[in-house]
């Protein structure tokens, strides 16, 4: 999980100073710094960017992201009060928590 957060937080500060540098390098006072902004960034990578991909890989993360709230339903064990994340529009469904194992009933 650690790993997992270290990668995600590398990856936005790159794309931070991706698009600094870009705003940057519309400019003329400021293009050069812009341009060195987006080489560093380009460079800490370690392989080219396309920054097209780049900016369509974050649209479809936010679109992930809202796209689970709408499919999933959060809710918490009566038992335990682990969160239980739930599929959306199943009917009524047993439930068995992942962390104590009690059953319950929910209408999802
Ligand atoms: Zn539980």
């Amino acid at each position: 999980m650690n790993y997992y957060r270290n990668v995600f937080n590398n990856d936005k500060t790159i794309r931070f100073l991706l698009i600094f540098g870009l705003v940057l390098s519309i400019s003329k006072g400021t293009r050069v710094l812009g341009l060195a902004l987006i080489i560093y960034a380009v460079g800490r990578r370690g392989t080219y960017i396309n920054i097209k991909s780049e900016i369509e890989q974050t649209i479809r993360r936010i679109k992930n992201k809202l796209g689970e709230r709408k499919n999933f339903l959060i809710t918490r064990c009566p038992n335990c009060s682990q969160k239980v994340r739930l599929p959306r529009r199943k009917g009524n469904i047993l439930v068995t928590c992942p962390r104590c194992g009690y059953k319950f009933k929910l209408k999802t």
